[in-house]
């Protein structure tokens, strides 16, 4: 059975003084053991946020890193670096991918620095308007799975069970619309078929998490985790505020109860 992820994107929100107390207050308002929560502040935030999450049960990831492991990066930040901060690591957001140009092969790298270096990813997928509106959406996602996985030297599946992925239409984020459930859905087959055509077995293809992003709430949650094939949600502007994490996760916590009596 595959693990309810509940992954917060903090972007640049936050200061080093708030988001210790930040992560308190949603860490307390989340209490739900069968949920696996995350929070991914800026990295001038992560070590209140661990400390502020110590004992929660409440994971730290940080939002990027740096594809080489040190060097001459004036700005940067290293895998190395994080270790003792933050577990779990954000990978080829989309605005990243808008802001910084990462492509798809910079994100397979990453992928693969990420691992490498014990940070589970959160590798995020998924396609512009126009190409959804072209009818290209799952060509253009299968793509860009096929692209990292091929630069991160990632076909043989063996991180099979470190990696999360994130489909994450571009337009729906930060927008206040949503892709429908169904189409989220559909779109994890195409990743899940995706990674088969290109190396991983099927058993390793089922055993990934598929989360769904884009301006999700309390909401509009319900409608992507009825899907069997959505694992839960990598949450942005919804997720600074306390009460719509607790809704959010509060549903989590119903999905994960009911997957796990229908595994019996
Ligand atoms: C995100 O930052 O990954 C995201 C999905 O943002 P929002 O929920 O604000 O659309």
């Amino acid at each position: 059975m595959r693990p309810i992820i509940i992954a917060a994107n903090w972007k640049m929100n936050t200061t080093p003084s708030d988001a210790g107390p930040l992560a308190a207050a949603i860490a307390a308002a989340t209490d739900a053991p069968d949920v696996v929560r995350v929070i991914c502040p800026p990295y001038v935030c992560l070590a209140p946020v661990r400390e502020a999450l110590a004992g929660t049960g409440v994971a730290v990831g940080a939002q990027n890193v740096h594809v080489m492991a040190a060097g001459a990066f004036t700005g940067e930040i290293g895998a190395a670096m994080l270790a003792g901060l933050a577990d779990w690591c954000i990978v080829g957001h989309s605005e990243r991918r808008r802001d910084q140009h990462e492509t798809d092969e910079l994100v397979g790298r990453k992928l693969a620095r990420c691992l490498e270096s014990g940070l589970r990813p959160i590798w995020c997928v998924g396609e512009q308007l126009d190409e959804r509106e072209a009818g290209r959406a799952e060509a253009v996602v299968r793509e860009q799975v096929r692209e990292a996985l091929t630069a991160g030297g990632l076909a043989d599946g063996a991180w099979s069970s470190s990696i999360v992925i994130a489909y994450e239409p571009v337009w729906a984020i930060g927008t206040g619309r949503t892709a429908r459930g169904s189409d989220a859905a559909a779109m994890a087959g195409a990743i899940r078929a995706a990674l088969e055509e290109n190396g991983w077995s099927h058993a390793q293809a089922e055993t990934v998490p598929i989360l769904y992003g884009g301006s999700v709430t309390s909401a509009s949650i319900g409608e992507f985790l009825a899907e069997p094939a959505i694992d839960g949600a990598l949450v942005g502007g919804a997720s600074l505020k306390p009460d719509e994490m607790a809704g959010i996760v509060a549903r989590a916590a119903t999905t994960a109860a009911a997957r796990r009596a229908a595994a019996g």
